[in-house]
């Protein structure tokens, strides 16, 4: 499917890692503010779909917890890496006590509980404990920047996946689909298409086979069978949909944030699998000029595009950095 688009844009093969790497951030980012104003709500008639960045909530352009827990994610990941999960864990604490717009209840659970001085792997086997079934998204949101930093080292890049998402969502479907997701960046970022990826990364990570079905079976499917709930599955599975059944990174992104409901979170999601898919180029000026959002929380400090481009180049060079080690 990649390379046979609309010839609007390069062809895949002449993108480098950092247009990917790039792309991977920003797209996220983007995917996340795109669908912002959608969140909560009924799918869009197909033929009245938002293709602009408009206000919810929130202004319009603005980013949210899904970005803000990744952007915690990448200093933690910055300070060290491979991932150190107490560090990470301090670092959504104080995201937490700065009081975000949103937060996923899962996720507030299990902070609020760190915050009151528990041990991070204590407060979210508790939380876990309580409900043993809850496999929520807010771990895959956020799981992104370990593709960046570990973009040359698979094995590591399989782990921190893990770890991350340990520090709040231990279910194992949370694990298996940040895994999943990173490993298919991961073939994104060095070239492969969209199929392949997707492949590549089933070969990789172990799954149960009622999950690889779901995500086997996710491109065939009209948008009236994706729920897109704050399920983990349901966001993978709409992610990989929207980045197997359209070929543009703006096609995917629209197609996705449109099924409403879970909108921002999913938007994320293929927003950084289609971004290193299609790089940089490919992602509407429109949009990238619209992105805004403070980090860290109560710091004053605006992001913008240019933030989230020094940042991926920052992430990818910190592994190529640790070639020398
Ligand atoms: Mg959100």
């Amino acid at each position: 499917m990649s390379g046979n688009g609309t010839g609007r844009r390069q062809p895949d093969t002449d993108l480098t890692l950092q247009d990917r790497a790039r792309g991977c951030a920003v797209g996220a980012a983007v995917g996340d503010a795109l669908g912002m104003p959608l969140e909560f709500k009924p799918p869009r008639p197909p033929d009245d779909l938002v293709r602009e960045m408009i206000a919810g909530r929130l202004p319009a352009g603005t980013f949210t917890d899904d970005t803000e827990m990744a952007l915690a994610l990448a200093d933690s990941l910055l300070e060290q890496t491979p991932l150190d999960a107490s560090d990470l864990a301090y670092r959504f604490v104080a995201w937490f006590r700065a009081a975000p717009s949103d937060i996923g209840l899962h996720t507030r659970s299990v902070l609020a509980r760190m915050a009151r001085g528990e041990f991070w792997d204590e407060a979210v086997d508790a939380v876990q404990q309580e409900r043993p079934d809850a496999a929520g998204n807010g771990s895959l949101m956020r799981t992104w920047p370990v593709a960046l930093a570990q973009q040359s080292r698979l094995d590591d890049l399989l782990v921190d996946s893990w770890k991350q998402s340990r520090v709040t969502h231990a279910h194992p479907d949370c694990l298996t689909a940040c895994a999943f997701v990173n490993a298919v960046i991961y073939h994104l970022l060095h070239g492969h298409s969209p199929e392949h990826a997707v492949l590549n990364a089933a070969a990789l990570v172990k799954m149960p086979e009622s999950f690889w079905e779901m995500i086997q079976g996710s491109a065939d499917r009209g948008r009236d069978e994706l729920a897109n709930t704050g399920w983990v599955r349901h966001t993978l599975e709409s992610a990989v949909w929207g980045l197997l059944s359209t070929h543009s990174f703006e096609e995917a992104l629209v197609h996705v944030v449109n099924l409403g409901n879970d909108a921002d979170t999913a938007g994320a999601v293929v927003g950084a699998l289609a971004g290193a898919a299609y790089g940089i180029d490919a992602i509407p000026p429109r949009w990238m000029a619209a992105l805004c959002g403070e980090w860290p929380l109560m710091s004053h400090k605006i992001w913008r595009v240019d933030d989230f481009i020094a940042l991926a180049d920052r992430l990818i060079a910190l592994d190529e950095g640790r070639h020398d080690e």
